[in-house]
């Protein structure tokens, strides 16, 4: 294999990891994260709100179960490589996107638990015929903060990595 081929097949090894749907901790670089972690572990021993964890390829992910990310940089400031930045805490990409086929509300059950526990007030409900209601999310409010993702009941609500055609409420 010619070098030239070899960097092309390492450049796109790492754009297919960096299209997962993985969330790595906030201030991650991207792409090329694998590449930069030694799988330490020190974020997720600095992280006040126990929201990354060691997932199961090795490396660190973000997966809040309790609370929320208050995005405090604790976990990219203990980053001994260049993984995490605390300079790229702000571009943190994901934000809330919730699946109707899954969401209560969608399918006439009365829920409002990603509303009511988002602080941001991104969630709205617009009421729709037969008791039915289609969330609608503000996504330039959004933080990505994952308190909604943890609260649904059903898993509806999951983060996705913000790209400009983005839809709101995914079918
Ligand atoms: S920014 Fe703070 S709260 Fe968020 S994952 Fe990092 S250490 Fe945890
Ligand atoms: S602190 Fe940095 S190098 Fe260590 S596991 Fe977390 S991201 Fe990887
Ligand atoms: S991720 Fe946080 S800010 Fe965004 S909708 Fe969910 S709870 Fe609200």
């Amino acid at each position: 294999m010619s070098q030239l081929t070899s960097r092309r097949a390492f450049l796109g090894a790492a754009a297919f990891r960096e299209n997962s749907n993985i969330v790595r901790p906030p201030g991650s670089v991207v792409p090329g994260f694998s590449d930069q972690c030694s799988k330490c572990g020190d974020c997720v021993e600095a992280c006040p709100e126990s929201v990354i964890v060691i997932g199961q390829d090795g490396y660190p992910v973000f997966q809040p179960t309790e609370g929320p990310c208050t995005f405090c940089g604790s976990c990219a400031q203990s980053c001994p490589t260049d993984a995490l930045d605390i300079e790229r805490l702000q571009d943190w990409p994901w934000r809330a996107s919730v699946e109707a086929v899954s969401c209560l509300s969608v399918n006439g059950v009365s829920c409002r638990v990603c509303q009511d526990n988002c602080e941001q007030n991104v969630i709205s409900f617009r009421l729709q015929l037969g008791g039915r209601a289609d969330p609608s999310l503000d996504l330039d409010a959004c933080t990505g903060c994952g308190s909604c993702t943890v609260s649904c009941p059903v898993n509806a609500v999951t983060l996705k990595r913000q790209t400009i055609s983005q839809t709101e409420v995914s079918q």
